[in-house]
Parts: structure tokens; C-alpha cells; sequence
């Protein structure tokens, strides 16, 4: 059995104590686990582009010998993320290219994605931002803070900011309260998204008083959302259960977007046992994201086609609540593409015809003008896959 760090429970509910103990040498990681060759061989050869951090909750819920385990293969560099293919990316959605001041993307016209800091309570191997996330000189500094909030100030086609980072909630609370205080300021930003994996990684980082926060600025003028990284049930401990609960009593709602990764979550029954946890721990599941183009993380890649079966599978055998949508971010920048299993099997005249979840055949009416926008190759298209298996 192994023998890592001790402490008490005081320093176990600490965010602090949890932040500074981060398990960041294979010497840690050896008194935590049976570190693998492999294992032990990536993180030389990984660390010093994309350095491990994982914290000493994250690492309590790893198997000890399994390489396997959906929680280690989060936390732990394997030697696959040596391999960079040819059709990967170093910024695999384009968030630099449009970058409009330091620290702040603005690629839709009503949204901008606020960098805040580099840094995360885990570094996660399949991290889409590895590019910088982890690397702390990579950071904005004050400056490029006030020239943020000046470009948002002066861009009333901006109501919704995604507050991102690294994590947000590596900040204090003093700073997160300046963030919201000058967005609250911006008469024309109506809502925010506090996009954080702590309810995750570190729990006890969402105290009494983050959730207080969050309270003081939820107002009829600006709405904050919590949007969250669950990615399997193991994930979904009481601990996490606990500090859902101290954000729910906030009144802020909780989304979820779970990546698609292979050897995690990449079935039907994975994705349903979390999402319906999820629901109970009142957190929405709200998509479910392939796994982009970023550099180093093909082994974590699904197909699409396992993508859209596991869809298959949620859609009528649970709750609408539990479905997510299933989102391709386009490489480069174009943007989130909603794919679907394709339901519509045929046209008539003046009647669509439709397969349900349970393979049972319907027909609707529909005018003959909307009938037009289907046209006949866009639908034989969607019958070919249909017969191929692919839908
Ligand atoms: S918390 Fe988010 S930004 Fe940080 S390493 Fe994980 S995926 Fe990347």
C-alpha cells in the first residue's frame, strides 16, 4: 500500500493546502501510484512543455495499478502524447487568430472569451490549450486586463463573456470580484459563463464564500452561468456532490461540457451514468464535445460515428435533460457545428417521414415550399448513410 503525504482533514478541505501540495514530480507521483515505464518516460519527456500538476484529491480518486483507470489517464502523461500527427493542431480553434487584444478572443459577434490566467488545479492531458495553459509567463498581466475591459466596454455588440483561462478559479476571490465588478459595469454585457473544472479537480476551492460571491453579483443585469468538465461518473464523488451544492445555493445554474475521450467516456452507458448523476447533483448536461485537433492527444480521439451512436443511444431511453448536444468545434476557427443522428428518412409529397429512437416509421405533414429546402440530394444523401450505418 502506498504511504503519500499526510495530513488533516482541516488541510484536506483547504483549496490552498490542496493547491500547494500538487503532485508535481514522478517522486510524488511514485508515492501516490505504481508509476509505469511509460508513464515515467513521458513525464520526461512531456514536462517541460506541458508540466503535470495534479492535486492530492484528483490523484486520491486514481487506481493505484491500473495505467487504465479513466481518472489516471486524465492526470498522468502516457508516451502517446509524444505523437503529434499530421493533421494535428497547436491551436486546433483558431482562439489565437482572433485574438483582438491580449488576452481576450472575440470570434462571434455577441460572445468574447476572456483568458484570465494560465494556470489549473490539474493540468488535463487532452487540455485543447496546452499551448500555453501551464506556463505561467505565457500570462496576461494588469495592463492587458484594463485593455480588455476597455475593448469589451467599447463593443456594445458583446452581452455574453466566457470567463476562461487556464482556470479561473485559480484566482482569489478578491480578483474574480474586480472581474464581475467591471463586467456588472458594462451596461450592454447581460450574462457570463465562469468556465471552471475545480468542481472536478478541486472541489473545495468552491467555498461558502465563492458561492457568496457569485450571489452578490447575480442581478437582473448581468446573469452568471457556472459551466463545468465532468467527464466520467468517478468524477462525480460527494465531495464534488458538496460544493455543487454550495454553487446551486447561489443561484447560479451549472452546465456541464464533457469531452468525448476513448478509455473514459466513449459509450452509451458511460455517458448515461454520468449525465444522470449529473442531473442529481443538479448540473446540466449540456454538450458533449468531440475531442478537438490539439497536439499530442490523438489516443484520446473517437470517430464521429461513435460519437453519433452514443447520441443514438441517449435520445428516448433518458431524459431530454440528460441528452447533451453534440458539438464538433471546426478546426482553425469555424466555429461549433451541432451533428446529430439524422431522424428524417424520407419525403412524400406533402409529408416528411421520420424514424423514432425505436426504429418505428412516422410521417408528418409539411407545405410543399418547406419541403423544397430539402432537396432531393441533401436527403438522398442522408438515406445513403442511413442504409450505410453511419447515422
Ligand atoms: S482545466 Fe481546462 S484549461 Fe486547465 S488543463 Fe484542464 S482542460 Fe486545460
Amino acid at each position: 500500500m502506498k504511504k503519500p503525504i499526510t495530513w488533516t482533514p482541516t488541510q484536506w478541505s483547504d483549496w490552498k493546502w490542496q493547491q500547494k501540495n500538487r503532485i508535481r514530480t514522478i517522486e510524488q507521483l511514485d508515492e501516490w501510484i505504481d508509476v509505469t515505464p511509460d508513464e515515467r518516460e513521458a513525464f520526461r519527456l512531456t514536462n517541460s512543455v506541458f508540466r503535470m500538476g495534479i492535486t492530492p484529491y484528483y490523484a486520491s480518486l486514481m487506481n493505484q495499478q491500473d495505467p487504465l483507470c479513466p481518472i489516471r489517464l486524465q492526470a498522468v502523461p502516457k508516451m502517446s502524447e509524444t505523437k503529434i500527427s499530421n493533421t494535428d493542431l497547436a491551436d486546433p480553434l483558431g482562439e489565437e487568430r482572433y485574438m483582438v487584444v491580449p488576452g481576450l478572443t472575440h470570434r462571434y459577434p455577441d460572445r468574447a472569451l476572456f483568458y484570465t490566467n494560465h494556470n489549473c488545479a490539474m493540468y488535463c492531458r487532452f487540455c485543447t490549450r496546452k499551448r500555453k495553459v501551464s506556463n505561467p509567463k505565457s500570462m496576461i498581466n494588469k495592463q492587458a486586463y484594463a485593455a480588455i475591459f476597455d475593448y469589451l466596454e467599447n463593443h456594445p455588440e458583446i452581452s455574453d463573456v466566457i470567463i476562461s483561462g487556464g482556470d479561473p478559479l485559480s484566482l482569489s476571490n478578491k480578483r474574480l470580484a474586480v472581474i464581475f465588478d467591471r463586467l456588472s459595469q458594462i451596461k450592454h454585457i447581460k450574462y457570463c459563463r465562469l468556465g471552471s473544472r475545480n468542481l472536478v479537480t478541486l472541489p473545495q476551492r468552491c467555498t461558502d464564500s465563492l458561492s457568496e460571491l457569485l450571489k452578490t453579483y447575480q442581478s437582473r443585469h448581468l446573469s452568471i452561468y457556472f459551466n463545468t468538465h465532468f467527464n466520467c461518473l468517478e468524477e462525480a464523488t460527494d465531495e464534488a456532490w458538496d460544493a455543487c451544492d454550495r454553487i446551486a445555493s447561489s443561484g447560479t445554474p451549472m452546465n456541464n461540457q464533457m469531452v468525448l475521450l476513448k478509455g473514459i467516456n466513449d459509450s452509451t452507458e458511460r455517458v448515461l451514468e454520468l449525465n444522470q448523476r449529473l442531473l442529481q447533483m443538479r448540473v446540466k448536461p449540456y454538450y458533449m464535445l468531440q475531442c478537438d485537433l490539439a497536439e499530442g492527444i490523438s489516443h484520446f480521439r473517437t470517430s464521429i460515428a461513435t460519437g453519433l451512436k452514443i447520441i443514438k443511444g441517449l435520445r428516448g431511453h433518458v431524459s431530454g435533460l440528460a441528452s447533451p448536444h453534440y458539438i464538433l468545434d471546426a478546426p482553425g476557427g469555424g466555429g461549433k457545428i451541432p451533428l446529430s443522428p439524422n431522424y428524417i428518412i424520407d419525403k412524400e409529397e406533402d409529408h416528411l417521414i421520420f424514424r423514432n429512437y425505436q426504429g418505428e416509421v412516422y410521417r408528418y405533414p409539411e407545405s410543399e415550399l418547406e419541403l423544397d429546402e430539402l432537396t432531393p440530394e441533401c436527403l438522398q444523401a442522408r438515406i445513403t448513410a442511413l442504409k450505410s450505418g453511419a447515422a
